[in-house]
């Protein structure tokens, strides 16, 4: 709850405004995972509950952890299976991002 508290101050920092839900915001931070913890209270459900289904998640996350087995069994490189046509790919430094 500490760390949720931090990451929510950081979002307020950085001025975050909702528009409407899962809609475009300035920042959000999400705990994905906390070690092998799995948490469920008011304000936390760790693993973060839909964390299996997003490709934005799932593939960068095959990308620097492939051995990670979440604390229910399942291993990211079996989830990235699901999203095998994906067209994510890391951005180079020198890489820039057209927003048009
Ligand atoms: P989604 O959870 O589907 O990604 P979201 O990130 O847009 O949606 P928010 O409006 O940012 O949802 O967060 C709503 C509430 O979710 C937060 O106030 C927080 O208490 C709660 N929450 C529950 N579990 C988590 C978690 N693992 N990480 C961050 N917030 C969480
Ligand atoms: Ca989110
Ligand atoms: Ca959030």
């Amino acid at each position: 709850l500490a760390l949720l508290d931090e990451l929510q101050r950081i979002e307020n920092e950085q001025g975050r405004v909702r528009l409407r839900r899962w809609g475009e915001r300035t920042l959000d931070l999400d705990i994905l995972l906390y070690g092998d913890q799995i948490i469920q209270n008011e304000r936390l459900t760790v693993p973060h509950y839909d964390m299996k289904n997003r490709e934005f998640v799932i593939v960068p996350l095959n990308d620097i952890a492939q051995d990670l087995v979440l604390p229910e069994g399942e291993k990211v490189a079996d989830l990235v299976k699901a999203f095998e046509n994906h067209q994510m790919h890391k951005i180079k430094n020198s890489e820039k991002i057209d927003r048009t």
